[in-house]
């Protein structure tokens, strides 16, 4: 098949089994790869009901008809699973070189079910494909880990793994790659764990077929030609996504003290100015980039280095633990990766214990005598140490902040910053209704990556709480995650303004099948309501309550900063949530309608 591996690569660690499967045609033509390929397989084939944590539940790494082509950005893979966090849908994109791994050793989609016997890696060498012992690195670090097999087997293997939080089950344990990738939200690096399998070793030396050769390298070196043409490319390639913490810092939407702000008095130790002239070493790409992001760092006060950090981790990490220094910052960011947290739902857990600390719900014989307080990177990296290890209070965190507020009570459900239990990702957005919206009906739980909508609220009236912000969120939730279907990455659309009419002749070019880019949004349309009906299926009660903003959105304004007093009502959110299930053909408590699932081909499922 043009522009595909061409198999599904099945790996039963229960009975050792391992085969390949051809690539299903229709699996091809009707959810194009990646996370559609993902999302499709765990609706058909884990079964209702299944524990995150059980040998049923399943693990998919999905590839896209982008991946490994020389298309700009085309260096991302999709793992989804079933989320230890949230009972629900996990879908988590990974950029660096796994992905073209993949697709040289022929392989779309490796699809991981059982539980081994003993601690494994899997190792894929084209054709070759054994599951191996890895007593020898239990226990050790995700970056640890991958330095280790790339030693052991050559550094022409890609190599993902896992940490001691995904061994220990986690439930925001994510999975690393390429010294400091992540697959990061939803617990996918728990799911890992729990079958025994520290890490995942691919080297493939095949070429990807492709329909029209020529088209394709026209098409492509106009895709790279007007990234390196984009005004936004030096600002971007110098600062990565850290540049707009001071711009978010200036909107008040850099989360402070667990979201308790959007302001941060001290950001400017955080920016990205000041990350770049303190730590930064050079820049480094995901495959196919023209575009490097990635900033890789030493952090000469604790004496490590580590790729970032990113936005996510300077909000979640920085101002949400109230961390004044980017070096302080990297270092939990180190932390973080080497234990193989989420940065993001650890930077929320941190921040909760600490507001339940300073208000009295916990204490120092929760604590182990610990005193907690915001801006103390040594509370920080003891508490994410003790969630790593389950160990003391951090037994009670590592389940994730929804599960700590229902354990500590006395009101703290009310500041657990968390939608579906899923921790929520960095952009205040109580003066922020589409971003709130975003977060609510995010198809993961609070992540900001399907729609930033935050731009719009910005355009178009912070107060305004209108039909066109529900359907500029619909807009955003079926382009930004088509990207994961395509195997690519959305930020040179998004940061340098790449044109999206690139993107449906090149995808024509390579798999040779006629695709206008409507055709590509209806995919992701059926993509995004298969999830939704994958969380009616499997969580008990499933419906409009799910899609609630966490309660200090509505009840409380904003302490500090531009946005100081504000907050979105929740009726305003209720009503925007109306909007929203009309426009995208759901009912009241947000199912899809026969009729939609009909339009979408999803009738019968
Ligand atoms: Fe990777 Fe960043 Fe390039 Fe995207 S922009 S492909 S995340 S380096």
């Amino acid at each position: 098949m043009y522009g595909y591996g061409g198999s599904i690569l099945r790996v039963n660690l229960t009975s050792g089994e391992i085969r390949r499967e051809p690539l299903p045609q229709e699996l091809a033509r009707d959810y194009l790869g990646g996370r559609g390929f993902g999302a499709f397989l765990l609706y058909r084939e884990v079964p209702r009901g299944t524990d995150p944590l059980g040998p049923e539940n399943r693990l998919y790494i999905s590839s896209g008809p982008l991946s490994g082509l020389l298309v700009a950005g085309a260096g991302k893979c999709d793992v989804t699973t079933k989320s230890p966090l949230t009972g629900g849908y996990a879908g988590a994109s990974i950029g660096g070189m796994l992905t073209a791994e993949m697709k040289y050793a022929g392989i779309d989609v490796i699809a991981i079910e059982g539980k081994a016997a003993r601690p494994t890696y899997l190792y894929i060498d084209d054709d070759r494909v054994e599951l191996r012992d890895a007593s020898a690195y239990w226990g050790k670090g995700s970056l640890t880990t991958e330095k280790a097999l790339k030693e052991a087997l050559g550094e022409s293997f890609q190599i993902a793994a896992i940490g001691p939080a995904g061994e220990a089950g986690v439930a925001y344990a994510c999975i690393s790659h390429d010294f400091g990738r992540q697959a990061g939200r939803g617990g996918v690096g728990a799911v890992m764990g729990a079958k025994n399998l520290k890490a995942i070793a691919v080297r493939g030396t095949r070429s990807i077929p492709v329909a029209q050769l020529e088209r394709y390298r026209e098409l492509a070196r106009a895709m790279y030609a007007a990234c390196k043409a984009a005004p936004g490319l030096e600002a971007w390639q110098k600062y990565g996504t850290a540049g707009v913490t001071t711009w978010a810092n200036e909107i008040g939407a850099f989360p402070t003290r667990n979201f308790r702000s959007g302001f941060f008095e001290d950001h400017s130790g955080l920016s990205g100015e000041t990350m770049r002239a303190a730590i930064v070493v050079t820049d480094k790409a995901c495959f196919g980039c023209p575009s490097p992001c990635g900033k890789y760092s030493y952090v000469r006060k604790h004496g490590v280095h580590v790729e970032g950090p990113e936005y996510e981790t300077t909000a979640l990490i920085g101002g949400n633990c109230a961390l004044a220094s980017i070096e302080d910052v990297a270092y939990a960011n180190y932390v973080c990766d080497e234990l193989g947290l989420d940065t993001i739902s650890a930077g929320n857990v941190v921040a909760f214990a600490i507001e339940c600390y300073e208000r009295g719900i916990i204490g120092k014989a929760d604590t182990g005598g610990l005193e907690l307080r915001f801006g103390d990177v040594d509370v920080v990296c003891t508490l994410l140490r003790q969630i790593a290890a389950r160990e003391g209070l951090g037994a009670v965190l590592a389940r994730g902040v929804k599960h700590a507020a229902e354990t500590f009570g006395r009101g703290s459900e009310a500041f657990a910053m968390q939608v579906k239990g899923m921790e929520m990702s960095g952009y205040e957005s109580r003066h922020a209704p589409s971003m709130l919206l975003s977060y609510m009906t995010c198809d993961v739980g609070a992540h900001h990556n399907r729609s930033w909508a935050i731009t719009y609220d910005i355009a178009r009236g912070r107060d305004a709480v209108t039909p066109d912000k529900a359907a500029k969120v619909i807009e955003l939730q079926h382009i930004r995650p088509l990207f994961d279907c395509l195997g690519a990455c959305r930020l040179q659309w998004v940061e340098l303004g790449l044109d999206l009419g690139h993107y449906a002749p090149i995808v024509e070019a390579i798999t040779g099948l006629p695709r206008s880019w409507e055709d590509l949004l209806t995919i992701s349309e059926r993509v995004w309501n298969l999830t939704r009906l994958y969380w009616f299926r499997e969580v008990p009660g499933f419906g409009r309550a799910w899609d609630a903003p966490p309660p200090r959105t509505y009840l409380e304004p904003v302490e500090t900063g531009p946005t100081a007093g504000k907050r979105t009502s929740r009726e305003a959110a209720e009503r925007l949530l109306d909007m929203y299930y009309e426009q995208r053909g759901w009912d009241r408590d947000g199912r899809p309608t026969p009729a939609k699932l009909a339009q979408l081909g999803l009738a019968g499922l």
